[in-house]
């Protein structure tokens, strides 16, 4: 995307406004779209049609599909699930708790709603749920979750990254106590796959889910790593596909879109994560040497590195997005939750119940497309909104709980935290 002055807001060339919301959907690449293009078409076979080539060519780019999806996580072919999105990998995880001992689950306040609101329906009918705090940077502690399970526990589900403030958790610490105690370790990465290594050996989880559309894939296609010899119960009766793991015809191209989008991640990871995370220290530097009474919300090295999360209060986020949204694309939280009165359950959990931060914080998700040239844009458009809403409001500043003024630097750190 390049800029240009579109009547005195400087926006995209199309004179739309600039994306930075990455971390709610991702423009799938040029390179997916072709790589998915022939099997609307020509290659249009079902995969499932043994008794001739059309259904034989889908169904190899199926498994070659899921060689490239499984490597991604360091996985085998055969403990890949495709899935119709993440919500549905989450959902799928978490019904494996079912076929085991026990009717306990362990997870932790700041879970996407597709595990908070799945674990509800379990308490609905009888499961013991225990929701896990975490610091005031978004942390949990895996000492807490060794002592939240118990004889009774099923299953431990924590994201790998959160998808509002980027803290990435010490997953590999909580996946060796899981399993030292014999209980099934789910993990959500779909913000974390494609922008930090994820391993699910070394991170010793058993159940993971992705989703293609964070990554530069298409959406509505996602995947599930089951470890060998998890049993996934049938969530969708009918044909038997995907092992009789998840019935219903394949979505191949958007499959064929999800492996092409994986392997590019594979191939740019390094580059794009360290680039991002430049852009995310000089927009972190640009905001916070322009406007004062502001705080960073997360974890000042461990967050991703495409992930800034700043709170402007008292000014309310909704206020601020609605004088920038002509000229940038952002959101105060998860895609699902934009729009909650009492803001992000998130920032509260991270801050306190009654903290302005959940209510004044705007996430920037940085993503392969933007510049330089954005970041000041966006740096100097945000900075003027600011100081007009403070000028028409101007209130006492409370400062959050886990306010910190350190520079998010990071892309380096959170490879080294995580193995
Ligand atoms: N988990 C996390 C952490 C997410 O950010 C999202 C998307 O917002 C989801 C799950 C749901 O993914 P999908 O849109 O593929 O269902």
């Amino acid at each position: 995307m390049s800029l240009e002055a579109t009547s005195g807001m400087r926006t995209t060339r199309a004179g739309r406004p600039i994306y930075m919301d990455h971390h709610a959907t991702t423009p799938a690449l040029p390179e997916v779209l072709e790589a998915m293009s022939p099997y609307f078409t020509e290659e249009f076979g079902n995969p499932s049609s043994a008794t001739h080539a059309y259904g034989a060519r889908a169904a190899e780019a199926v498994e070659a599909s899921r060689r490239c999806v499984a490597s991604l996580i360091g996985a085998r072919p055969d403990e890949i699930v495709f899935t119709g999105g993440a919500t549905e990998s989450d959902n799928l995880a978490l019904k494996c708790a079912e076929g085991r001992a026990g009717q306990h689950i362990v997870t932790c306040a700041i879970e996407h709603e597709a595990v908070l609101v799945t674990c509800e329906k379990l308490a609905e009918q009888g499961w013991e749920v225990t929701v896990l705090p975490v610091d005031g940077h978004g942390l949990l502690d895996p000492e807490d979750v060794a002592r939240a399970i118990t004889r009774r526990t099923a299953l431990v589900s924590i994201m790998m990254a959160n998808n509002e403030i980027g803290t990435i958790e010490p997953l590999a610490e909580i996946g060796r106590i899981c399993r030292e105690r014999g209980v099934l370790l789910h993990s959500d990465a779909v913000q974390a796959a494609g922008r930090i290594p994820v391993d699910v050996g070394a991170l010793h989880v058993d159940l993971l889910s992705l989703t293609a559309h964070k990554m530069y894939g298409p959406k509505g296609v996602g995947a599930l790593y089951v470890r060998d010899g998890i049993a996934v119960p049938s969530m969708l009766h009918g044909g038997g596909q995907e092992g009789k793991r998840r019935s219903g015809t394949l979505n191949v191209p958007g499959i064929v879109g999800f492996a092409k989008a994986a392997e590019i991640a594979m191939r740019d990871m390094e580059v794009e994560s360290t680039r991002q995370a430049g852009l995310r220290d000089r927009l972190w530097d640009a905001i916070s040497s322009r406007l004062d009474q502001i705080s960073l919300n997360g974890h000042p090295t461990r967050r991703l590195p495409n992930n800034l999360n700043v709170s402007f209060a008292p000014i309310e986020a909704e206020a601020l997005l609605t004088s920038l949204r002509d000229c940038v694309a952002l959101s105060s939280g998860s895609a699902c939750a934009s729009g909650d009165k009492k803001g992000s359950y998130v920032l509260r959990a991270v801050s306190g119940e009654d903290s302005r931060a959940a209510r004044s914080s705007i996430r920037f998700g940085l993503g392969r497309g933007n510049t330089v040239e954005h970041v000041d844009t966006i740096a100097e458009h945000l900075a003027r909104a600011v100081e007009r809403l403070r000028s028409l409001a101007p209130q006492t500043v409370e400062v959050p709980v886990g306010s910190n003024s350190t520079t998010p630097r990071t892309a380096s750190t959170e490879r080294r935290v995580h193995p």
